[in-house]
């Protein structure tokens, strides 16, 4: 079983030399599991958490364990009453070709007839599940309303922003690069989008809000949060879902100037997904459904090759991915 390992921990932006490619047999199924064969494996930010030894909100990956991840695969061998040979699943695996799926993991069978499979790893998967719930359920946004969404060009924010535009609201993205903000804009139909890397986000996100911001989407932190901040109106409500730009610093930040949020009485709200698990079926029923109404537009990055998952993640945190993205492994 080919998987990449986590070799050291890194300091600061993870490289290449923090992974390894090696091979291990996998042992024999137990009464209960299945053997999945990986036909996607999903790259998140939050893995970048799970590299170092401290808790991030996750526990860390050992040295010497195979990197975890979302998968798409297909169970090819079972001893489960509940998974059989040919039965799509999405599940937490490993960066590896084979995983077995025990029943006390968290494996769900998916219906490949509902939605593609890579849309399993994207508007029905983690990111989908994050902006949904982020969203409607703990922003709870109203017509009218003005929604500034980070990162608007990524797997979570042309999601929350699409949904906040199905509830009637004023969207504004911000994203790295003419392209990305393009896209948010002509193709996913975002109102506006401020692209931070032009030199001007303050003034930029100032024009583009000019009725303040009712509700702000957190994907990103740093520089990106310090402009929005200041544009919070009354009673506002932020929800904080990633903080991506402080993933790889190796000193602490300044914070958000909160002397803002109290005098404007904004309900900050910081989530992790893994706490609303019930909530999740609903979330993918809804998107779904929008999904197959061409109602919510989504843009896959797909790399092949496993040997390809440690530049690719790299990659995702410079910004080189433009979409949900994932690898493709031989037979999908
Ligand atoms: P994306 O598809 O958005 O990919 C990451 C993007 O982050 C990059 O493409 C880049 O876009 C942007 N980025 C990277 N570094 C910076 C920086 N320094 N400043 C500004 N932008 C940066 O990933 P996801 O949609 O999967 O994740 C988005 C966020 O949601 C992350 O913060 C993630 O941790 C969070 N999340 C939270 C969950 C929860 O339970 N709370 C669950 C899942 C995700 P650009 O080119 O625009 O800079």
């Amino acid at each position: 079983n080919q998987m990449i390992l986590l070799k050291r921990r890194p300091v600061g932006m993870p490289t290449e030399a923090d992974f390894e490619l090696s091979e291990r047999s996998t042992a024999g199924l137990a009464d209960g599991e299945a053997l999945v064969k990986t036909l996607y494996l999903s790259l998140d930010p939050y893995m970048r958490g799970i590299m170092d030894e401290k808790d991030s909100y996750l526990p860390p990956v050992k040295l010497g364990e195979a990197m975890r991840g979302h998968v798409v695969g297909i169970v090819v061998e079972s001893r489960s009453a509940t998974l059989v040979p040919g039965d799509h699943v999405h599940g937490m695996g490993g960066w590896q070709h084979y995983n077995v799926a025990t029943a006390a993991g968290t494996w769900r069978k998916i219906d490949p007839a509902l939605a593609p499979l890579p849309a399993w790893l994207g508007p029905l998967g983690l990111p989908g599940w994050t902006a949904y719930i982020g969203l409607m359920d703990l922003a709870s946004p109203k017509p009218g309303e003005t929604v500034v969404v980070s990162s608007a060009a990524g797997a979570v924010g042309t999601v929350a922003g699409q949904l906040a535009r199905i509830a009637g609201c004023r969207v504004v993205g911000i994203a790295g690069g003419p392209d990305k903000c393009r896209y948010v804009v002509d193709e996913v139909g975002f109102d506006a989008c401020v692209d931070y890397k032009a030199g001007n986000l303050i003034g930029d996100l100032a024009k583009a809000t000019p009725d303040g911001i009712d509700i702000n989407f957190e994907n990103v932190g740093g520089a990106v949060l310090d402009a929005v901040w200041p544009r919070m109106n009354r009673y506002s409500r932020a929800v904080v879902s990633g903080l991506i730009a402080q993933y790889n610093q190796t000193a602490p930040s300044l914070g958000p100037d909160w002397s803002t949020l109290l005098r404007n009485r904004i309900n900050v709200r910081g989530f992790i997904i893994s706490d609303h698990v019930a909530e999740i079926p609903n979330a993918v029923r809804q998107v779904a459904t929008l999904l197959r109404e061409g109602k919510i537009r989504t843009r896959d990055d797909v790399v092949d090759g496993l040997d390809k998952a440690s530049s690719a993640f790299i990659g995702m945190l410079n910004g080189k991915n433009f979409g949900k993205l994932m690898v493709r492994l031989a037979g999908a």
